[in-house]
């Protein structure tokens, strides 16, 4: 087996993977990154970039819905599945090799393959081995394994993105992020859609009561949701499938063409053999410190969806790279703050949130002054004809810093990052007040939310 050198091995070359490379390659050091699958990993080819082109049909068809306010007469939508999926694939095909492209300019040496570690500072892949000065793990995320009989007949989000047949009805096991956009886009589509959440609320890490209007919206265009569910099994019955779950005390069974585990995703850590890189961890998680480096071995890094503290998105992968590229060129110095990283669920309409939920900011017995706006009969929400337009902001009494900001509808994915820009540069809910916004816009509306 041959053996090489390098200062840098990045295992994974998704965001957070690609993240590291700007820091450490403008340093001069020599890089190595492994990928096992394509390059860019999830968002661009799995995950948000396709899943925008399903979301951007479901936004068509919810300005067909609403032709008629504005005196438009059109017939019934008739959405071409097969043609929609092979757009979303044409639109993506080239990212990896751009990816390709771009290392190779960068000096990175791009290995293909599925890499383990051999020894705290070696990582083996095929017949190659890699010594390093620094590991890092940017291995991304996995589906979650739930544990329940017949788990094994669920589809996930890959299959959801490559399937070129619209499924009758569909069952989501799991309320999260997944299900209730890749459910709006299905239900405005035409099929059935049920979502199964164990919890009380689905979306549990958002602001209660922005999902209670995104439920209602949800519910609106026909989505069943049911939540505090148990789920007991899923079993195939003439083709289809059937799941089993108790609800309220009492077993139901409903049937489906698909079901899909929409129950989250876990780091995707189990197969790096990290006991060999005398990497700590616990139920499939990676112990760090505040500079993203194992604790039992502060040669390897984590970053992105690999790392178990930090919210699963796209640009926190890439700032977590960042953050550790950084700290391999200049020592331990750099630790994230994700306390103004803006999100939207890709909903039709989106949810969209920034910083506390007024639940946080009352656990930790801030004082505040919520600003809470049902925005639908506003001017602006009633020229398009908005079926939901909810926000809610949360600001600090006594410092006039925007804590929170959530939004159901009303271009809240768009207006999220003028709140995220406030609190991570210290603009002040009156100061956001006081600006001259190009008006007619929902950004001019922020005036009035304050
Ligand atoms: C359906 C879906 C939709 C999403 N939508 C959004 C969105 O709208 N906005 C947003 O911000 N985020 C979204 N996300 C999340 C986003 O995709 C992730 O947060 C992001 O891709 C994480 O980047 P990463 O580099 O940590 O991991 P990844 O992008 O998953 O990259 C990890 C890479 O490591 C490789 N790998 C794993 N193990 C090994 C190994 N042992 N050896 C070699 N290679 C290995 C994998 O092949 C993969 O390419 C979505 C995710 C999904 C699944």
């Amino acid at each position: 087996m041959s053996s090489e050198t390098f200062d840098v091995v990045i295992i994974g070359g998704g965001n957070a993977g690609i993240g590291v490379t700007g820091p450490v390659r403008r340093a001069g050091m020599s890089v190595a990154m492994i990928e096992s699958h394509d390059l860019g990993g999830t968002c661009p080819n799995r995950g948000c970039t396709p899943k925008k082109v399903l979301v951007a049909a479901g936004h068509a068809l919810h300005e067909i819905e609403r032709a008629a306010v504005h005196h438009i007469s059109v017939g019934k939508p008739r959405l071409d599945w097969a043609a929609l999926i092979d757009r979303e694939k044409d639109l993506i095909k080239d990212i990896p090799a751009n990816l390709a492209r771009s290392m190779a300019h960068r000096n990175v040496e791009v290995i293909k393959g599925h890499a383990v570690f051999a020894g705290p500072n070696t990582v083996r892949v095929g017949d190659r081995q890699l010594e390093a000065k620094h590991i890092v793990i940017a291995t991304g995320s996995k589906p979650r394994p739930l544990p329940i009989p017949g788990a094994e007949h669920m589809i996930t989000s890959d299959e959801m993105l490559s399937e070129r047949s619209l499924p009758g009805a569909v069952i989501f096991v799991g309320g999260g992020v997944i299900s209730l956009e890749f459910g709006h886009v299905y239900a405005r589509a035409g099929a059935g859609v049920t979502i199964l959440e164990a919890l009380p609320q689905l979306l549990p890490a958002m602001d209660a009561d922005a999902v209670a209007q995104l439920s209602t919206e949800s519910e609106r265009i026909g989505i069943q949701v049911k939540t505090g569910v148990s789920v007991k099994r899923i079993e195939p019955v003439n083709h289809r499938l059937r799941v089993i779950f108790t609800h309220q005390g009492a077993e139901h069974a409903l049937e489906a063409d698909r079901v899909v585990n929409g129950a989250g995703r876990v780091a995707n850590v189990d197969t790096l053999n990290l006991a060999a890189g005398s990497v700590d961890h616990a139920n499939g998680r990676v112990t760090v410190d505040r500079h993203l480096r194992s604790t039992s071995n502060p040669l390897v890094h984590v970053c992105g969806d690999a790392l178990p503290i930090s919210p699963q998105l796209s640009p926190i992968a890439t700032y977590e790279g960042d953050i550790v590229g950084r700290n391999i060129v200049e020592g331990p110095k750099h630790s994230p703050d994700y306390g103004s990283m803006a999100t939207s669920v890709y909903t039709v309409p989106a949810l969209a949130a920034v910083g506390l939920t007024e639940a946080a900011a009352n656990q930790e017995r801030l004082a505040i002054k919520v600003h809470t706006n049902d925005m639908h009969d506003w001017f602006s929400a009633r020229t398009y004809a908005e079926t939901v337009a909810w926000s809610k902001i949360i600001v600090d009494q006594a410092t006039d810093r925007i804590l929170g900001a959530h939004f159901v509808g009303h271009a809240g994915q768009e207006l999220i990052n003028v709140f995220g820009l406030a609190m991570r540069f210290g603009i002040t809910a009156s100061q956001i007040k006081d600006n001259v916004y190009a008006y007619p816009t929902f950004t001019s509306d922020i005036k009035h939310m304050l």
